[in-house]
């Protein structure tokens, strides 16, 4: 399970230790020994960009001349809304064409 998400500005990343900044993107995964894992015992780790792609989470794709990362496959969730939070969530997901509908 995979799940993209939106810092807060208090979101360590599991791998590399450091903050990921606020408004920038890390990844919520599910991990036993490492490796990404469905088990109910497995360990939720975050990653920031940098360590979600090094552990190959990351897929990259050229869409319109444009790099795309399509890293986070799973259902995006936004942060939750605070009133002192004035900034619109990025769209993740490009939008796909209307014959290749996902799920
Ligand atoms: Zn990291």
């Amino acid at each position: 399970m995979r799940i993209g998400n939106i810092s807060q500005g208090k979101i360590q990343c599991d791998s590399c230790k450091k903050l990921v900044p606020y408004s920038e993107r890390y990844l919520i995964v599910k991990e036993k020994k490492g490796v990404e894992s469905e088990d109910p015992t497995a360990e939720q780790k975050r990653y920031c960009v940098k360590c979600a792609t090094q552990k190959g989470y990351v897929d990259t794709r050229i869409e319109k001349g444009e790099k795309i990362t399509t890293y986070f496959k799973g259902k995006i969730t936004a942060p939750p809304v605070t009133d002192d939070v004035d900034i619109e969530p990025e769209a993740v997901i490009p939008a796909e064409p209307e014959a290749d509908k996902e799920e």
